[in-house]
């Protein structure tokens, strides 16, 4: 006979379960969307090196250094520190009617403990009082009295290469106590629940609340095109709307918006055209005899900050695509790949100075962070302080100018380059390359920086990838140029 199954949670999984019952059940029984990609590992090697510099803040403390799979012995081996009188303890571990906990610091305090709990984050959040609520309730009923508990994460005050107050520490002793009971009812009601079949629950704002759910696809597939949740800027408020009945964007009046984009998206889905509104025009009519270079940047951030100047989690520019436009309308392409081995700012910044001198207009997508950048690598490097303003002033918008003036039905309610670039441009699409935005670009970078495991050839595949990457989005833009302008005769 088989043995009966007896479902066991972590911290972890325990904050998934309080997000959807559904969607801890998948976690646990069938989980194929939570195999680990460039992001994943990204934000795993970026809180090892966050866990590794708050140990740093502790004198003497006692690693429970095991495989992370080998729980009894993480616990066995905690039981084994805490008899021999161990002050502070890192990743000591514990069980609870089938609950798993690893403290990131535990901290002899008087008769009893102190709980804390350490995240990569700049600032305290009400998902991290449920994390340490957990805690605390697996560790009291092993035994222990936890008399303080806080949040160490890491504070926008500090700046490399100083290191001292690069944590801020927030107590959150009442805040965890008080949700001790709550805990101990949801943890026996998520073990329940892992012994049954996949349980029915509705989908809403917990789907991406506290965080985006990784099973959103499997529970939205039937969903309809131009379903209301895809009215640009709706958020949470569509949720009200379907309540109502109302699940198309077609169903809606212009005027129960009043964002003028979602106007002119309302109008497009209706009458299945796209908006092209008159001022577009003379937009494109000033852009006329300029010298046209279109811009993109890419940037890697890291939690612990490694560069001189830079606060946790500063986006610092390591890559650059640059297409300038020739008069017979051919691109002349230019691209820079920082060597991930030092500060890549100064020799980004030279690169895109030298190369964007004859334009007389720059076009970005969403240029504010471009301007961004410049600004933030002109502060830290006084001495390219003047040409990259100079640049700046040069900066154009073309998303500004897209959404004021243009709405394809298939933008579906987006205005990023990857929705809306394949609605204008024929033949356009990002779904062959092996990056998949801003963000997997961003992993990938930070993996070209941190893995120091990394073969030259996989070191030379991450980096072709990467050029691909950023050289469609430059190669994008010129396609939503040409299409505005022929939007505009
Ligand atoms: S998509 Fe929503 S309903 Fe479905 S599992 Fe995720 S959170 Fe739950």
């Amino acid at each position: 006979m088989r043995p009966a199954y007896s479902p066991r949670i972590s911290k972890t999984r325990f904050l998934a379960g309080r997000q959807c019952h559904r969607l801890l059940w998948w976690t646990v029984h069938d989980a194929e969307e939570l195999e680990v990609d460039a992001g994943v590992s990204a934000t795993l090697a970026q809180g090892l090196l966050v866990g590794e510099e708050a140990r740093r803040q502790f004198h003497h403390g006692a690693l429970v250094d095991v495989p992370h799979n080998d729980i009894d012995e993480r616990i066995k081996r905690t039981r084994s520190l805490l008899r021999a009188g161990a002050k502070v303890i890192f990743e000591a571990a514990f069980r609870h009617a089938g609950v798993f906990v690893a403290v990131d610091v535990l901290r002899r305090h008087g008769s009893g403990w102190d709980v804390i709990e350490v995240k990569s984050s700049t600032k305290l959040k009400k998902e991290h009082v449920v994390d340490v609520a957990v805690q605390r309730w697996v560790i009291e009923r092993c035994g222990l009295r936890v008399k303080r508990a806080f949040v160490m994460h890491l504070s926008r005050d500090s700046r490399a290469p100083e290191m001292s107050n690069l944590f801020a520490l927030k107590s959150v002793t009442a805040a965890s106590k008080a949700l001790a009971r709550d805990v101990a009812k949801e943890a026996r009601a998520q073990l329940r629940m892992l012994r049954g079949p996949l349980p029915e629950v509705d989908v809403g704002a917990h789907c991406t609340d506290p965080r985006p759910c990784p099973f959103l696809d499997r529970c939205h597939d039937d969903v309809e095109e131009h379903h209301v949740s895809t009215l640009h800027g709706i958020g949470s408020r569509a949720l009200g709307l379907v309540a109502r009945g109302i699940t198309n964007v077609a169903d809606l009046d212009e005027g129960a918006v009043r964002s003028v984009a979602a106007q002119r998206q309302i109008r497009a889905v209706k009458t299945r055209k796209i908006v092209v509104e008159p001022g577009l025009r003379r937009v494109v009519k000033r852009l006329r005899k300029k010298r046209i270079a279109l811009f993109d940047l890419e940037t890697v951030a890291f939690a612990v900050p490694r560069f001189s100047g830079c606060r946790p989690w500063d986006q610092v520019p390591a890559q650059a695509s640059i297409d300038v436009e020739a008069r017979d309308g051919t691109l002349k392409h230019h691209e820079f790949l920082a060597t991930c081995d030092e500060d890549p700012r100064p020799e980004l910044a030279r690169f895109v100075i030298e190369r964007l001198r004859g334009a007389d207009t720059i076009l970005c997508w969403n240029a504010g962070f471009e301007r961004r950048c410049l600004q933030e690598i002109g502060n830290a490097f006084p001495e390219l302080r003047r040409p990259l303003r100079g640049l700046s002033r040069r900066i154009v918008d073309l998303l500004s100018i897209v959404r004021e003036h243009v709405y394809h039905p298939k933008f579906y309610g987006s205005f990023s380059l990857k929705s809306v670039a394949p609605a204008l441009v024929p033949r356009l699409s990002y779904d062959e390359l092996a990056v998949g935005g801003g963000q997997a670009a961003s992993a990938m970078l930070f993996r070209l920086f941190n893995d120091v495991t990394l073969t030259k050839r996989q070191r030379r595949r991450i980096r072709d990838d990467l050029l691909a990457y950023c050289a469609l989005d430059t190669r994008a833009m010129a396609g939503v140029l040409r299409a505005l302008r022929r939007l505009a005769r």
